[in-house]
Parts: C-alpha cells; structure tokens; sequence
C-alpha cells in the first residue's frame, strides 16, 4: 500500500468549460506549494480528481500544512493505494486500513461506499460493500455497521488502481487564484488591509498591492513590517507586486494647503487616484481595502463616499460588515496579526487631525482639494514614476 493525497474541491462555478481551466490552476498552485516540502510529488488530474501522489519517503504533515495555502481545495483525503487489486489483498489490506483507523479501544460504526469505476472488476460496487463489510466485521469485532450515520466512512474507488480513503481534512475553500482576474490591494502596516487582501484573494483573485509611506517620518522598519505582512498574504495568493510609494511630499502638501480636520479624507482620496494608477499598469480589475463601517472617522458612510468619489474602479471592501474581533480572528488565523501589532508608526497617524469630520460632504472636500497647487498633479506623477516595486 502507498501513500497519496486525494484532493477535493467545490463544484460551485466550475460547470462546463470553465472546469480544466480551473483545475488546471488548482494543479499549478498544488505543485507551487509543494515545493518547499520534503519529498518528490507527482500532482495529477485524472477522472475529474486530483491527486498527490509522493514518490518515496516523504513530510506528511507538511504535505497537509501546504495544502493548507491553496485556495480552491476543499477538502483533503489521504488515501491508501492498492496496486495489488486482486480481491484477497483487497480484503486484508482493507481490514489493516480499518484497524489503522480506529483501534480497538473505541466502538464505533461504519459504512463501506465502494465504487466500481473499473468495469472489469469481477465484483461491482454493491458486492464489494458487503464483502468489504463482512470482512470488517469478521477482523475488527469492535466495529458495527451503521448505514444512516455511520462514524466512518470508508470509501473504495476501484480503478486501474484501488484507492482507500476514510478521513477528510478540510483545505481553505475558495477558488484557485488567477481564476478570476486581479485587483489591486491597498496595504498599511494594519490589522485590517492583509485580512481584506486574503479574503478577496480566496475568490480566486490574483494580489497586487501599494504601499504609501512619508520617510522620513516614516521609519525603514514600518516599510519592513508591511513587506512581512505582504509575504504572508503571498503564501496564499501567491507573489505579489508591491508598489512602495513615497507619500511625504504629497502629504506635506495637503497638510500646509487643507483643513485639517479634512486631512485624512483627501489624503486617502489621493491614495485611491494613486492606486488606480497602479491597477491600471498592472491590468488590475479592482481597488481593496480593508474598510469597514464606522470603524474610524475616515469609514463612516459620509467619509466612504468622499473616498470613493475618486475612484472609477470597483472598490472592494470584504471587511466591510465585520466587527474588529472577527477581523481580528481571521488575522490570527491567517498569521498575520502578529506583525501588524508591531507598534510602528503609518503615514496616516502622523498628519491626523485631533477632531477629523465624521460627516464630510463631497462638494466642500472637493473645494478644499481646489487649494491644493498646480503641482500636486506633478507631485501625483513623480510618486508614481518614483515608486519601488518589490515582488514578495
Ligand atoms: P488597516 O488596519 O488596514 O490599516 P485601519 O483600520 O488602520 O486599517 P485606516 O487607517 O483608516 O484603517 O485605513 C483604511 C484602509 O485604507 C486600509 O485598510 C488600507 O486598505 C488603506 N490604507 C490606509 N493606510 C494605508 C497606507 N499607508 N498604505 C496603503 N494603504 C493604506
Ligand atoms: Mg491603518
């Protein structure tokens, strides 16, 4: 008997021709997350199934862990494989798999769900079920059968090969990523903008992201702390492109020339025309933010609208219902809270205002940006023109 790993994933928006091009993708990140585990694998997709299948001594638990990283999976079945299909080696390689499974110290119930997918087979499904559960029954007298609810599931897939499988550990859901496009992610130093850029990238959505910062108000390890969290989120949606802009200049600008209470609002105006200019090199389809309703002063509905008035975009926003605990929850879960608890300073805390408004009004916030000079549309295009790209 070997080893393998059978791979489940959702059917939801796979029909037809979309699904080799999803499973196609599902096999590229497979292969892709594999590469830093101990073992040679072989990934393949036969039967409308994929499977992992390790040639040699391999990491088991990092096989479960990495698989863990790929959107699209839903589940994962480490599955014995039974080269030797002759029904004798079957009967004592199934009752070795069941005493595996459940040692003797626990009653518990099971159900064999046998399917024949190799017709020559001299048995066919039903017949296996109940020879398979006779012979349970005979090996493991601490078993019962239970058809309804049965604690086990013990699965056999006949073809070329017989595949054993009872256990399925669930994978991260979603859809492969680059099975819908790419959007541009805003990323702070913060809690929330990784957990945004997660969860848009679980709907199979490929990261770019742009970072403002305002050296030297702004330290090295700040930046540093925002190409962690930009690695962190890359384990899952793959490499991004993260734009680093430098934001001093413009900030400077709208501090000496606006109201104050108006700062954050314009600014982070500003930071959507620039990230739109960034989703366009890039081909992005969409803007996201790790937004949520009336979380600050600058997420009010009020502040929203003034925000989004720039954009031409859609802006995504998967946070925007949710209360801080449970973004808070998922960062833990992701790993990324750690680092965006490190306690360094964001361009946006440092020209904030001590009474920003709750309620802006769109028109008198686009007669606050009128005093801004001419230069700030130079200012715009050197920050763009300026900007590092790191690819994480
Ligand atoms: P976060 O935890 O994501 O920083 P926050 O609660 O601190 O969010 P704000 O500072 O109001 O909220 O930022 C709202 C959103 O604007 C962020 O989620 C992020 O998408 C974007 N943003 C804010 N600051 C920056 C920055 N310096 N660089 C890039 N994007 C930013
Ligand atoms: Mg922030």
């Amino acid at each position: 008997m070997t080893q393998a790993f059978l791979i489940k994933y959702a059917e939801i928006g796979i029909k037809g021709k979309n699904r080799h091009y999803f499973e196609d993708r599902l096999v590229h990140h497979i292969v892709r997350s594999l590469r830093d585990v101990d073992g040679q694998f072989e990934v393949t997709k036969e039967y409308g199934r994929i499977y992992v299948f390790p040639h040699g001594a391999f990491d088991r638990d990092g096989v479960l862990q990495a698989l863990q990283y790929v959107f699209g999976i839903s589940g994962i079945c480490p599955v014995s494989v039974i080269e030797d299909t002759e029904f004798e080696n079957l009967k004592k390689e199934t009752v070795q798999f069941m005493k595996e499974l459940c040692p003797e110290e626990r009653p518990q119930t099971f159900k064999v769900n046998a399917r024949r997918s190799n017709r020559k087979y001299p048995k066919d499904s039903m017949q296996l079920n109940a020879d398979l559960g006779e012979v349970i029954l005979q090996n493991c007298p601490w078993l019962k059968v239970d058809v309804h609810h049965p604690d086990i599931l013990l699965n056999v897939e006949v073809r070329a090969s017989i595949y054993l499988y009872a256990e399925e550990i669930p994978g991260p859901g979603g859809m492969p990523v680059g099975s819908n496009g790419s959007a541009m992610l805003l990323l702070s130093g913060g809690i929330d903008s990784p957990v945004a850029g997660y969860m848009v990238s679980k709907r199979g959505v490929q990261l770019d992201a742009v970072y403002f910062h305002a050296p030297p108000y702004t330290s090295e390890r700040a930046k540093q702390k925002v190409v962690d969290l930009a690695r962190q989120v890359a384990k899952y949606s793959g490499q991004i492109r993260l734009h680093i802009v430098n934001f001093t200049d413009i900030q400077l600008e709208i501090y000496q020339k606006c109201p104050h209470e108006e700062l954050t609002i314009i600014m982070r105006r500003y930071m959507m025309r620039i990230a739109e200019k960034f989703a366009e090199k890039d081909k992005s389809k969409g803007l996201i933010t790790g937004e949520s309703i009336g979380q600050v002063a600058s997420q009010t509905i009020d502040s929203l609208v003034c925000t989004n008035a720039v954009c031409t975009l859609p802006v995504f926003r998967p946070l925007i219902g949710f209360d801080k605990q449970d973004i808070v929850a998922l960062a833990e879960k992701i790993g990324t809270y750690e680092t965006s608890i490190l306690p360094f300073e964001d361009c946006c805390t440092i020209f904030v205002a001590k009474h920003p408004v709750t309620h802006p009004v769109l028109s008198v916030i686009e007669r606050s940006e009128k005093k801004l000079g001419e230069g700030i549309e130079d200012m715009v295009q050197k920050a763009v023109e300026e900007a590092e790209l790191l690819v994480v």
